[in-house]
């Protein structure tokens, strides 16, 4: 049976107060765009309103409530956040059937709300973003921060709803983009995950439009972006980890490659190729579907070296005969990818790849699926462990408590790893000073499969 994707979630949003508060807002709608929510203007429109309040002065709480109800009384589905968020019985009193309540900057928190409220479309082939498995809110901040750059895709790949789901490709324009990724910034974030449908197309609709940026010029291209992104500032010059998801192997990704090499961009592409089979390819509809990949993985290594590229493959597309299998896993030997997430094909409603003919019987999916993670993990071990003993920098994404010795540790990644689907470093005998969103010279000392265990350098 094909699996249903709903449509995705609107959400409305009301920002009252501060300077401040409004980057909060700014903050929250980010993260729900890279989530897959849409903004809806108006009340009548949205599956959840937002009301981001203040409680600054008497004048401002009324105003807060003020807002509130009429959010109530115009939707009726409303989530509280924002300054006001820290006097919930106060909201609760007036309004008992407020969805939920937050305090300012839980930003966290919100999107859980959110999420709650109105779940978001969800499946492999529609998530940008990982979603957590332990559903665990935080209340904090996190140091990395999703940057949308588009919605919609022009493709149409076979198995892939997005083109019905969100239409057509249409790409933010530039200098909005390098705004946001600023305030970002300014705020804390200390890595910027660029996501779209496809990254390396931003612009194409909109012709690589140019706007002024700080006095220059700049296209909406993926080139221009990641320059751009790399001259941003964290303190002290030093800029933020940024990394490009969803990028299709088109030729003029051979242009960013010199950036990551310079330090602007981190060295770490992901690549969905999906497939190496180039019959498997073509029944899939695949963009950017050509023979050099290997080659230019050669090329892209020469230019630099620390360069990770990350991918999912789909096992089980109907027709993979043996043979068009055999040929991914020979691929994936020669490709030697850092990372790889794998899927069992499965159908969904109103994709094309539904009617096509020789669907893979469940076991052989299941079998192909557990030969790929033997591949890739025998790949991944070999490629960290050619790592032991080498220094690398790695940016913190948690710090523990004192053992019984006094001895912290924390965890974190290495340039190589996104957050959430890629793997960790886990570091002995850190300072006590370290927190969060740090980025600390750590020397390696020995791998896993997926991880890397060091001590700061
Ligand atoms: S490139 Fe293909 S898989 Fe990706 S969103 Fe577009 S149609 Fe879907």
């Amino acid at each position: 049976m094909a699996t249903q994707i709903p449509q995705a979630p609107r959400v409305g949003m009301v920002s009252l107060g501060c300077p401040k508060a409004l980057v909060d807002s700014e903050r929250i709608l980010t993260r729900l765009r890279a989530d897959g929510y849409a903004m809806s203007p108006d009340y009548a429109g949205a599956d959840v309103v937002l009301v981001n309040t203040c409680g600054f002065l008497d004048s401002a709480k009324e105003e807060s409530l003020e807002a509130i109800g009429e959010a109530m009384a115009e939707n009726g589905r409303v989530i509280v956040t924002g300054c006001m968020g820290d006097e919930a019985d106060a909201i609760r009193a007036r309004f008992p059937q407020v969805l939920a309540i937050t305090g300012a900057q839980q930003y966290e928190a919100v999107v859980g709300a959110v999420h709650q409220a109105a779940p978001p479309a969800q499946g492999p082939f529609v998530d940008l973003v990982p979603q957590p498995s332990d559903q665990m809110v935080k209340l904090t901040p996190r140091h990395y921060s999703y940057l949308k750059i588009s919605e919609g895709c022009n493709h149409a790949c076979a198995f892939c709803i997005i083109p019905q789901l969100r239409g057509r490709l249409a790409s933010r324009r530039i200098d909005a983009v390098l705004r946001e990724a600023e305030k970002l910034v300014a705020a804390g974030t200390r890595e910027l995950l660029v996501i779209s449908q496809d990254t390396s197309a931003y612009g194409v609709d909109t012709r690589h439009e140019s706007r002024t940026w700080h006095g220059r010029e700049v296209r909406a291209h993926m080139t221009d972006l990641a320059r751009e992104l790399g001259r941003l500032d964290t303190g002290g010059g030093t800029p933020p980890w940024v990394r490009l998801h969803y990028v299709y192997p088109y030729p003029h990704v051979d242009q960013v490659i010199p950036l990551m090499a310079e330090g602007l961009l981190t060295p770490y592409l992901d690549i969905p190729f999906q497939h190496a089979s180039p019959a498997v390819l073509k029944r899939m509809k695949r963009p950017a579907n050509e023979a050099k990949v290997l080659e230019r993985l050669r090329a892209w290594r020469g230019v630099c070296p620390d360069i990770a590229i990350r991918s999912s493959f789909v096992v089980g597309f109907p027709g993979e005969t043996e043979d068009d299998f055999a040929y991914l896993l020979d691929w994936l030997e020669e490709a030697q990818l850092d990372r790889v997430g794998a899927f069992r094909f499965e159908p969904v409603e109103g994709a094309a790849a539904n009617a096509l003919p020789d669907p893979v019987p469940e076991a052989v999916k299941e079998e192909r699926f557990a030969r790929l993670m033997e591949v890739t993990a025998r790949i991944s071990a070999a490629r960290l462990a050619a790592k032991v003993g080498r220094t690398l920098p790695v940016i913190v994404d948690e710090v523990g408590e004192p053992d019984e010795d006094g001895d912290i540790g924390a965890t974190g990644r290495s340039q190589a790893d996104a957050p959430e689907i890629d793997g960790q470093v886990f570091l002995r005998d850190v300072p006590a000073t370290l927190a969060a969103g740090d980025i600390v010279q750590a020397r390696i000392e020995d791998a896993d499969e997926h991880d890397l265990f060091a001590v700061p350098a």
